[in-house]
């Protein structure tokens, strides 16, 4: 069988899970990991390779998965890799989507390569669920809820504070509020009605923790709209208890088929590793973004313009034969 030619663009968490990924795929291979650091900084036993050579391998690879971050990393690489490789991203910044999709939409059509942008869990396996149990019940109410999940973003942002020197923080879906959704009831919640924000932080030896908590507590767009717990805890504990990157969730909708018919439709997730779930995922779309590609299809697409058979690497018969 002729293999995927993979390369891997940048070496952090989900560089890792690509790679782990890429290795249980056996249809695939991995050409190389390509990142910005001195290629000594990587602990690999798979081809480094400096970023500045990935354009020579124009012909070796057939898609590139980027892993780098969205808030900046992503709107540099996306577009300029696209112009010369397929590429699979899990850009998340759902709010931005739109204008990131058009970027990428230009360069990958420059090049006549194929980009499947936004994969992952959410977005990705979540926003399918979303479209499915809308599309099948137009009469109804969506809710997603996340955790109990590490947010990389919100442990960043407390770790600026003044004193703090290291902090791990978990989004928490209120149990109670979906419970009652699981029972078939509608509501209309608020953001604090929904998840809670506990979180571990170590401090500075003469840190004042009356002003860090508050501060914690106060800061807009992360903790000020939500009921947050602060916990002080030492170095060690730290590491020992909170070093891993769980996380999950779900999607849920309550829809009507008719006056007195309520449905309900609910996908879940409870995942060891954020990372290496999210990874895994991207490497099944980079196969369909292949075959895609292979097809003559171009551009930017989502993970609702891929057939699902394209995902798996038995065949449409096997496929037919023993999971229809
Ligand atoms: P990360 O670990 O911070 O890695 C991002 C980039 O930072 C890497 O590609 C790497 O590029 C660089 N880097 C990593 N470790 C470094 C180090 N020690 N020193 C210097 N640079 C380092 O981020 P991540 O956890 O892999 O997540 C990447 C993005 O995926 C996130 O921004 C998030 O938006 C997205 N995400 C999406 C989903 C979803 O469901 N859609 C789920 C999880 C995450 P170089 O190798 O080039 O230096």
């Amino acid at each position: 069988m002729e293999k995927i030619k993979i390369g891997i663009i940048g070496y952090g968490n989900l560089g890792k899970g690509a790679e782990k990924a890429v290795k249980l795929s056996k249809d695939m291979e991995l050409v190389g990991i390509f990142t910005r650091r001195n290629k000594s900084e990587i602990d690999s036993d798979s081809n480094i390779y400096n970023i500045s050579e990935l354009e020579e391998f124009k012909g070796d690879i057939d898609v590139c998965i980027l892993c780098g971050g969205s808030a900046t990393d992503l709107w540099k690489q996306g577009p300029e890799i696209a112009k010369n490789f397929n590429t699979v991203d899990s850009f998340d910044t759902h709010a931005k989507i739109p204008e990131y999709f058009s970027q990428i939409d230009g360069s990958a059509k420059s090049g006549n390569n194929l980009s499947l942008i936004s994969t992952g869990w959410d977005p990705g396996l979540f926003s399918i669920h979303r479209l499915f149990s809308q599309s099948i019940m137009p009469v109804g109410e969506t809710y997603t809820f996340w955790g109990k999940g590490v947010s990389q973003g919100h442990g960043d942002a407390i770790r600026q504070i003044e004193g703090v020197k290291d902090a791990v923080q978990y989004t928490i879906p209120v149990e109670k509020v979906i419970s009652e959704i699981q029972s078939g009831n509608i509501l209309d919640l608020t953001t604090r009605d929904k998840h809670i924000r506990e979180c571990y932080v170590v401090v500075e030896e003469e840190a004042d923790k009356n002003k860090i908590e508050n501060e914690i507590k106060s800061m807009p767009n992360y903790f000020s709209d939500y009921d947050t717990y602060v916990n002080f805890v030492s170095e060690d504990e730290l590491k020992l208890n909170h070093s891993g990157m769980p996380h999950g969730g779900r999607v849920l909708r309550i829809g009507k088929t008719s006056e007195n018919i309520k449905q309900i439709y609910e996908f879940k997730l409870d995942l060891g590793s954020n990372p290496e779930f999210t990874s895994a995922i991207n490497v099944a779309y980079a196969r369909a973004v292949y075959r895609l590609n292979k097809e003559g299809t171009k551009g930017a697409i989502s993970v609702f313009d891929v057939p699902v058979s394209y995902l798996s690497i038995i065949s449409p018969e096997e496929q037919r034969r023993l999971l229809l």
